[in-house]
């Protein structure tokens, strides 16, 4: 691995004394769109104004930015505001374009971090910038990928670079837009200690009502601060209409959140049970997220049983699966007597679960 250790403490250079906060709408839509967030961002902590200019969509037919013209729409918010200015590029024609505007901060999206070919390309039209340059996660949840694409940009001496934890996807339904999967930016934070982590909580959630748990979480974890989809009617937005805030909400979600300032005096043993019980709650949001899919599928399974006529309990199934996480149980170190009450426990409430199906 690469080291990254040359890479500017850009972050100290604002002076903050708040998370770093980048704001904005998903997409730049019109003049009058941009300049109203920005002034009012005006009132919130935020640094950096955020917007798209080209969107990468998915599926082709979806809004996909307004291209250049939105260029000096942000240069104007910049002139009449004070604020810096941040978009998304995806190709050299994209950061010749920003760096004539004037675009202060440039991010890689997750749909290209993806690609060594495309940030390869990118960081050599990037070449020695003087620039803020943010990597988004990849959209596929793989550390080395996230982690190569800076060290292509370090290679190319870009040395003012960040990364943004947009979590990652992933096939069916899930309770988040993409899942956060912490433990890969927490390992990144250790393999790459001075590059600045922010979050994306928009991104991740895919909707307003976690935004705020996810940026506390985030902040728990020491992140630097966070990137949040700000637009002055949310509901009417070209993209993701779904997750974006207004900047009064953003304004009150800055308030609630608890920062833990690295107070010197504060004892670092502290510190050290701190983080470790942040991820011991982590394990445990995903154990009961874990839970709640397994007793959707057994109620799958009573549907089934209801129209085929067959009993809940089915001895032989029970007796093979208790058998599969004694063994499981033994190998991960936990003794059988737990496992066994544990795992009587799941299957009462699975039970449970079919019951209320069948005796519908
Ligand atoms: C965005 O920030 O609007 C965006 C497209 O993000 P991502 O690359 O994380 O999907
Ligand atoms: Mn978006």
């Amino acid at each position: 691995m690469q080291n990254i250790e040359k890479n500017k403490d850009w972050l100290a250079d604002f002076g903050l004394t708040h998370p770093l906060l980048i704001a904005g709408p998903c997409s730049a839509e019109t003049e009058e769109q941009v300049l109203e967030v920005a002034h009012k961002l005006k009132d919130s902590t935020a640094t950096i104004l955020r917007a798209g200019i080209w969107k990468p969509r998915t599926r082709p037919g979806n809004f996909e930015g307004v291209g250049a013209i939105g260029l000096k729409w942000l240069q104007r918010a910049k002139e009449e505001t004070g604020l810096l200015t941040a978009t998304e590029v995806a190709n050299p024609y994209h950061v010749e374009l920003a760096l004539k505007h004037d675009v202060d901060v440039l991010w890689i999206g997750a749909r290209t971090t993806v690609s060594p070919f495309v940030v390869q390309e990118i960081a050599q039209a990037m070449k020695g910038i003087d620039k803020i340059v943010l990597v988004k996660n990849p959209i596929n949840p793989d550390l080395a990928l996230w982690e190569g694409a800076l060290e292509r940009l370090y290679t190319q001496d870009i040395m003012k670079l960040g990364v943004i934890h947009r979590g990652f996807s992933s096939y069916g339904e899930n309770t988040y837009r993409n899942n956060p999967e912490w433990q890969i930016p927490i390992d990144f934070k250790s393999n790459f200690p001075n590059v600045p982590m922010l979050i994306d909580p928009s991104h991740i959630a895919g909707n307003r009502e976690k935004i705020a748990y996810l940026c506390q979480k985030a902040l728990d974890l020491n992140y630097d601060g966070m990137m949040i989809e700000t637009h002055p009617n949310p509901d009417k937005a070209w993209s993701d209409a779904d997750q974006q805030i207004t900047p009064e909400a953003l304004i009150e979600l800055m308030r609630s959140l608890r920062v833990r300032t690295s107070d010197v005096g504060k004892q670092a043993s502290a510190d050290t049970l701190h983080k470790l019980r942040t991820k011991i709650d982590i394990v445990d949001d995903e154990l009961v997220a874990l839970l709640g899919k397994r007793m959707k599928i057994a109620e799958e399974i009573g549907v089934w049983k209801k129209e085929n006529n067959v009993s809940i309990l089915q001895e032989e199934r029970w007796r093979k699966v208790l058998e599969r996480m004694l063994e499981l149980g033994e190998i991960n170190e936990m003794s059988e007597t737990f496992m066994l009450r544990l795992y009587k426990a799941i299957h009462q409430e699975s039970i449970n679960h079919q019951n209320k199906i069948i005796n519908k």
